[in-house]
């Protein structure tokens, strides 16, 4: 697997050069940072010959849906672990779930109580007593070789850039991208939900200064799309021609033309922007706003 990923010249916005390297377009199925996330994990499952890999997320997560399309891709089994048992009787409706499925993952629906302590001592004993040499990776996949994998994803290239900026879910990418790149660069990660521990957790994952995160465009909070967000996405796709997921690369990109157009852009003058993918969740987003009788996404 090649992690290198093209860059492409977006706009200049008030002085400031925007560069995307398009993580969405590495592929169709195992899009941007999770591609980066698993692909030294799938190595050493294979190189361990490991049945499978184990993984948890919710409905719509674009890393159940990678970890099913990877793992199929390289012959090793899956076992998503997801969260709201009433996903059992309603995967038939689910895009995701469908997806995975069709990957051959085999889906385990379990209560959001339940979900809260998937990953305590006792449970991670019993999955590996009901899936016997699978190899287990944490929600959204963030653990030391997937830092080592994002850290990749940084070349000689990206180097000359001063501000280098990326969703941030659990911080694993950010962390990851800012190890590999420079000390003097800045990495700057958009929250896309409320959580006052990021900052304490990303620390964990990487002690350098390098990096940093704006918590002022998370928009509600987790998956959640108010109207500005779709319009500002359907726009970005009409002038741009490249598509944005609602969830991550939407929020990010909103943020960054909010600050540079309200002039509160405090960083460098030639920034990368990373396309980290996720498109694959547009769907499933789609659905919820056509429920709801709200603008949806192009
Ligand atoms: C999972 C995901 C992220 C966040 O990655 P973390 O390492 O959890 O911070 C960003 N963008 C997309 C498209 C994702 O799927």
């Amino acid at each position: 697997m090649n992690t290198h990923t093209k860059n492409q010249y977006l706009t200049t916005l008030n002085g400031i050069n925007l560069t995307l390297k398009r993580g969405d377009l590495i592929d169709p199925e195992v899009s941007g940072n999770k591609f980066w996330k698993l692909h030294y994990n799938l190595k050493k499952a294979l190189e361990l010959r490991q049945t499978g890999i184990l993984t948890f997320g919710g409905a719509f997560s674009n890393h159940l849906a990678a970890t099913a399309a990877a793992t199929a891709a390289v012959g090793l089994r899956s076992v998503g672990v997801v969260r709201g048992l009433e996903w059992a009787e309603r995967h038939a409706q689910n895009p995701t779930l469908q997806f995975c499925k069709s990957k051959g993952m085999q889906l385990h629906y379990i209560s959001r109580v339940a979900y809260r302590e998937k990953a305590t001592p006792y449970c991670l004993t019993q999955w590996s007593k009901s899936f016997p040499n699978y190899m287990i990776l944490p929600e959204g996949g963030t653990n030391t070789l997937a830092l080592q994998g994002c850290a990749d994803a940084i070349g000689q290239e990206d180097l000359d850039f001063e501000t280098i900026c990326t969703p941030v879910g659990t911080g694993g990418t950010l962390a990851g991208l800012a190890l590999g790149g420079a000390l003097n660069q800045q990495y700057l990660g958009f929250a896309v939900l409320r959580n006052k521990a990021l900052q304490a957790s990303v620390e964990i994952l990487n002690p350098n200064s390098n990096w940093m995160i704006n918590h002022d465009y998370s928009m509600g909070g987790y998956a959640k799309t108010p109207p500005e967000l779709i319009r500002f996405i359907n726009d970005f796709k009409k002038k741009f021609t490249i598509p944005l997921d609602p969830i991550y690369t939407g929020k990010m990109l909103f943020g960054i033309f909010d600050l540079i157009n309200k002039g509160l852009w405090r960083w460098g003058k030639n920034v990368l922007i990373i396309h980290t993918g996720g498109l694959q969740g547009i769907a499933g987003i789609n659905q919820r706003l056509a429920q709801k009788g709200g603008v949806l996404l192009d």
